[in-house]
Formats: C-alpha cells, sequence, structure tokens
C-alpha cells in the first residue's frame, strides 16, 4: 500500500498478532478484519475511533502549517 507519508490510512488489519491502537490512553486490540488505521508516518495501528480523531487533528495541523508529531492524543 503506498500512501501519502502523513496519512492515516483506512484499512483492516490482517494478520497473526492482532495490534493493540497505539494511543497509549486507549490501547483497544484491534480485531482481525476491523477497520482501524494505519498511521504511514509512524507505522502504527490505530483503533478506528483513535483514528478518526487523529486524521482529524493531522488534517487541521497541516492547515495551520504546523508541523506533525507523533502526537499520542
Ligand atoms: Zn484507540
Amino acid at each position: 500500500m503506498i500512501a501519502n507519508s502523513t496519512k492515516m490510512a483506512e484499512i483492516r488489519y490482517s494478520g497473526r498478532d492482532l495490534p493493540s491502537c497505539a494511543n497509549a490512553k486507549c490501547r483497544k486490540l484491534v480485531p482481525e478484519q476491523e477497520l482501524c488505521f494505519l498511521d504511514t508516518l509512524w507505522d502504527r495501528i490505530y483503533c478506528y475511533a483513535c483514528g478518526l480523531c487523529l486524521r482529524f487533528a493531522r488534517k487541521r495541523a497541516m492547515q495551520r502549517g504546523e508541523p506533525i508529531e507523533g502526537v499520542e492524543a
């Protein structure tokens, strides 16, 4: 999957090891085949809710011309 380097990509995770949400305050397990987000900038998996928030926050930051950091929401 090739994506814009700062993209939060909507994916369905499939693999042997189920990832947990990269948001330190969430850490929810992402069930296989469940919709979630892949942060292509940091190569992290977020659950759907956190991914949505992060994608929105990042879009706003980019609009304001702010640098994008690996912020834990
Ligand atoms: Zn989460």
